[in-house]
């Protein structure tokens, strides 16, 4: 099991709704070292403070691949899909204010 400073499970309310789940969690990444094979759909989510971020999908089953700025240099890899989901543990809870209220034992950081 592996806890990376770089991997945090976000309780916002956007990854709520994106995630149809109570967080989203995802390891951070640089463009330089990941590759990405076959076709990717892409939807860009507009915040309220006008930031940008670019969602990906696999194109053909809609799994949620990866978020990233709008020049796509940091990704956040989603934990869901990978293989290791199970060994890597979350280490960060962001926006834990708006986390669920039946999730419980979640460290604020
Ligand atoms: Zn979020």
């Amino acid at each position: 099991m592996y806890r990376l400073s770089d991997l945090n499970s976000c309780h916002c309310t956007d990854c709520q709704i994106i995630s149809g789940w109570p967080c989203r969690t995802g390891v951070a990444a640089k463009a330089e070292n990941i590759s990405i094979k076959g076709v990717v759909a892409e939807y860009t989510k507009v915040a309220e403070s006008g930031r940008k971020r670019v969602l990906g999908f696999c194109d053909t089953c809609g799994t949620g691949l990866y978020g990233a700025d709008a020049e796509k240099n940091n990704f956040a890899i989603r934990l869901g899909f990978l293989n290791q989901r199970d060994d890597l543990v979350p280490i960060k809870h962001i926006y834990r204010n708006s986390a669920a209220s039946w999730l419980k034992g979640i460290e604020q950081h």
